[in-house]
């Protein structure tokens, strides 16, 4: 065990965090999308350490870091599309596949000959790659399976012990990873949906295919495009069911499987827009944000699946999205922290 301290992000702390990054150890810090857990991505040891502090398979790839586009060329091979993407979407939530150069370290990579490479748009993390100069290797600053950070306490939660320095930038704007998009296949293709679309990538690509797992589980023996897809992700201890349909079904089914479950002594949690949690009352119903706010559900969700950890929460049910917009990413996750488990309201009692 060692001595984690909770840093606000000031001159001092950022130069503190630096060092420890120069030196091959591990510092969690802010993004827009998720917290990180970062180390010197050129140093195999020290990306080696990320795996050892998270559980993660080694076979998961990390997303390497930089503070400036001209920092990727000794990592990567830049072609053009990459070039007009970062024209618009970088700094941001947006990770690019690229052929790797030699430098990188088959461990950051997992063995693979492409490298996930990312530019952050968070002031606190962007001063801390300026301040270390180094690219940084950094997945999500979670223990492997739980729902990814969007605080510093939820970095504190899973990994105090594990790391020298957490730096505390507050809630995570966007709230969901970044949208990995591999440049490798002919076709620009989205294997993690996040905070920059479909719809925003068409403004400046002819043509984005989405990896058609998105939003089903894998099949026995289908190969996963990205490594990190094959692995149970984002579940809450609870057991999490999605119900689809229109509104008032979905709220009659919610509301008849929460009181079968209260009847039988059961706490039970239901994940429900501002419009609709009236049809909930005398239940125990949380926010996800009003409907015509979908960025707000995608920024919370991980937090509440957190929460009903932290109380014990049993049973868990949730409205869903249309699977458009940042409604895909969000969709996404929800479907894999709900293990695909999930009620049609409008086919009747199931
Ligand atoms: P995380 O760092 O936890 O947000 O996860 C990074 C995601 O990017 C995982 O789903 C990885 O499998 C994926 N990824 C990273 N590098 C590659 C790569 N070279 N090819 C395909 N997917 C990758
Ligand atoms: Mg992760």
């Amino acid at each position: 065990m060692i001595d984690t301290q909770l840093l606000m992000p000031t001159e001092e702390s950022i130069q503190l965090a630096a060092q420890l990054l120069e030196r091959g150890q591990l510092v969690g810090f802010p993004t827009e999308t998720v917290y990180g857990l970062g180390a010197n991505a050129l140093d195999p040891e020290a990306a080696l350490s990320i795996f050892a502090a998270k559980g993660r398979p080694a076979d998961n790839p990390l997303i390497v870091h930089v503070a400036e586009p001209e920092q990727l060329e000794p990592l990567c091979h830049v072609n053009s599309t990459a070039l007009k993407l970062m024209d618009v979407f970088c700094p941001g939530p947006l990770t690019m596949i690229l052929p790797k150069k030699e430098i990188v370290p088959m461990e950051v990579t997992a063995g693979l000959n492409s490298v996930a490479v990312r530019i952050p748009s968070h002031p606190v993390a962007r001063a801390m790659l300026k301040a270390c100069k180094l690219p940084i290797a950094a997945p999500s600053a979670n223990t492997s399976g739980k729902p990814s950070p969007t605080s510093a306490k939820h970095v504190m939660d899973d990994l105090k012990g594990k790391l020298p320095l957490i730096l505390d930038g507050g809630e995570c704007e966007v709230g969901l990873e970044s949208t990995v998009l591999d440049l490798t296949s002919s076709v620009p293709t989205i294997l993690r949906p996040g905070g920059v679309t479909p719809e925003m990538l068409l403004t400046v690509l002819e043509e984005v295919r989405i990896a058609d797992s998105i939003l089903r589980p894998l099949q026995e023996g289908e190969k996963a495009l990205s490594p990190g897809m094959r692995y149970k992700h984002y579940a809450p201890t609870g057991k999490l069911t999605m119900v689809r349909g229109r509104p008032e079904n979905v709220a009659g089914c919610i509301r008849r499987h929460t009181e079968a479950a209260k009847a039988q002594g059961q706490k039970v949690r239901i994940l429900a827009f501002d419009e609709h949690r009236d049809m909930y009352s005398g239940l125990e119903s949380v926010s996800i944000g009003s409907l015509n706010q979908p960025q707000c559900a995608a920024q919370k969700l991980f937090s509440i699946l957190r929460s009903a950890d932290d109380d014990s929460i049993p049973l868990l049910f949730s409205e869903t999205l249309p699977a458009s917009g940042i409604g895909l990413a969000f969709m996404n996750r929800l479907c894999r922290a709900a293990g695909f488990n999930e009620i049609d309201a409008d086919a009747g009692e199931e």
